[in-house]
């Protein structure tokens, strides 16, 4: 927060900052550096280099290519905006609205070359309507949390409640909540919530519209989750991509405490600064810390020993959201909006050829194919579809012909695919898989945190082998073998997904590639 603090005011962190800060909280200056060149949002600046001026930061995953942000960076790079900085930069999370850019701190959709270069007046930004604390409490907000409190709700029918509506993590494991909020119930205190609210895969952007829409329904499943499993202080780390999201949520949380509503539990709210491995929950829990976002080594789990050693619920913002519809309106109600027999309702971020992207509200278990035609009124003109991924960029790509199996956890493992946070990204006969793949392993190259090597080297030179005209078949086998056998964390262990996505269902894709 205090690196935060000086990039905010002077646009860049200088040797002299980092000293100073190194300085006032006692730290080794290598400690203070290292963090702050973690981080990409950070501009470091050494002694004798020019400050950066004002950085235009230009998507380049998936979602967005898709919508032409290539020829948008070549545009840019062959007539620069005077006097900006222009960086290609991961997902951003407005994956229905690209090409999408930050100019500065202002996230930009729809953007292009001309816009970028004249540097304003952009058009305003959608603005989207929410409850304010009096309508939510108006609305009957806060009332299971006071009931809680009164004792005339139990924390273990609470639980019970979780799991009959059968209520999984929706970040991307689908770890059954009743279970987990029993862990860490069980263990002995002080103990810590944190709130994942880092979606950074490619694709997704499914929790900052909950959050744009609905602030206090999170902080009430917030409040609800510290109760019951004895928590002291609710951490909500939100991805520094959204940055009108984290005001609106600051003066919300700000409301909400001078109500007196979170009794004993402090929340702090905290701010990701451009490190896609920190939806990571363990390399969450180390930026949360203050120190460079690195997975930690698993046992100990996070149940046990997470926030500064103690034992940490970790929950997303999905998962919470829900917590008081079902507890409301009851288990049976919520696991009877899934289809063919799979419990509840999911926010499905679609992005890619369809008339209608967006966040689509749908029930678990519905196919691709259903998604499409029910929700995203069919595809996109002049394109039919070929693939899509269940699961951002980690989850693999399928072909159409396997469209119409159930969108759920663990349903599309046979094909060495899974549904994950739910991004789905549909591509058309316009699209070559295996450039669509090659995007994604640049995506994890980049992004790896660079702690242990089958991922860090692996990743590197996957793509490298990939931006051949031939693929080696057998060799990238191994490599994908390696890293999933030997990375630490789960973007080492996914990042082969796509590649081998790509052997199995597209291989004549590989040479056809413009790219
Ligand atoms: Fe870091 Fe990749 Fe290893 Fe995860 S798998 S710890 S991201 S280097």
């Amino acid at each position: 927060e205090h690196l935060h603090a000086i990039q905010d005011h002077h646009g860049y962190i200088s040797a002299r900052h980092l000293a100073a800060l190194a300085h006032m909280m006692l730290l080794p200056m290598a400690e203070v550096y290292e963090v702050a060149t973690f981080y990409a949002h950070f501009d470091v600046v050494k002694e004798g280099e020019d400050a950066p001026g004002l950085t235009i930061r230009v998507c380049d995953s998936l979602s967005c290519r898709l919508n032409g942000a290539e020829a948008l960076i070549a545009d840019l790079q062959a007539d620069p905006p005077r006097g900006r900085r222009v960086l290609r930069a991961p997902c951003m999370g407005a994956c229905d609205k690209g090409p999408v850019a930050a100019y500065g701190r202002t996230q930009l959709t729809g953007c292009t070359a001309e816009m970028l270069r004249a540097g304003g007046p952009f058009p305003s930004p959608e603005e989207v309507p929410y409850d304010r604390l009096d309508a939510y409490v108006e609305g009957g907000g806060y009332a299971l949390l006071r009931d809680l409190r009164a004792g005339r709700l139990t924390a273990d029918a609470i639980i019970a409640q979780l799991g009959e509506a059968g209520l999984r993590g929706l970040g991307g494991a689908g770890f059954p909540t009743d279970r987990k909020w029993t862990l860490v119930r069980n263990q002995p205190g002080p103990k810590y919530l944190a709130v994942n609210a880092d979606e950074g895969e490619p694709g997704t952007f499914k929790d900052r519209f909950y959050m744009e829409r609905d602030p206090h329904r999170l902080f009430e499943g917030m409040l609800i989750a510290a109760t019951v499993t004895g928590c002291d202080d609710a951490y909500l780390y939100l991805r520094d991509e959204y940055p009108h999201l984290r005001a609106t949520i600051a003066t919300e949380l700000h409301h909400l405490r001078e109500s007196g509503l979170p009794g004993d539990i402090r929340i702090h709210l905290r701010r990701g600064a451009g490190a896609y491995i920190c939806g990571e929950e363990s390399a969450m829990i180390e930026s949360i810390e203050g120190k460079r976002g690195l997975p930690r080594h698993r046992p100990p789990y996070v149940a046990e020993k997470g926030i500064f050693g103690r034992p940490t619920l970790v929950n997303n913002v999905e998962t919470l959201f829900w917590v008081r519809d079902i507890l409301q309106d009851g288990p049976d109600w919520f696991a009877g909006l899934g289809r063919r027999g799979h419990k509840g309702i999911r926010a499905f971020s679609v992005s890619g050829r369809v008339r209608e992207p967006g966040v689509k509200l749908a029930p678990a278990g519905i196919t691709a194919r259903e998604l499409i035609e029910e929700y995203c009124g069919g595809m996109a003109d002049g394109h039919a579809f070929k693939a899509y991924l269940p699961g951002g960029a980690s989850g693999g790509i399928l072909p159409a012909s396997l469209a119409d199996i159930p969108l759920d956890f663990g349903t599309l493992a046979e094909h060495d695919s899974f549904v994950g946070s739910h991004a789905v990204i549909i591509l058309s006969d316009r699209d070559n898989v295996a450039d669509a793949a090659l995007n994604l392993m640049r995506f994890f190259a980049h992004e790896s945190c660079g702690q242990c090597t089958p991922c860090r080297l692996g990743t590197e030179k996957a793509a490298a082998m990939m931006a051949e005209r031939h693929w080696d078949e057998t060799l990238l086998g191994d490599l994908a073998q390696a890293m999933r056998d030997a990375s630490i964390c789960g973007l080492g262990q996914a990042a082969p997904n796509p590649m081998m996505s790509v052997l199995k269902f597209f291989p004549e894709d590989i040479s056809r590639r413009e790219s």
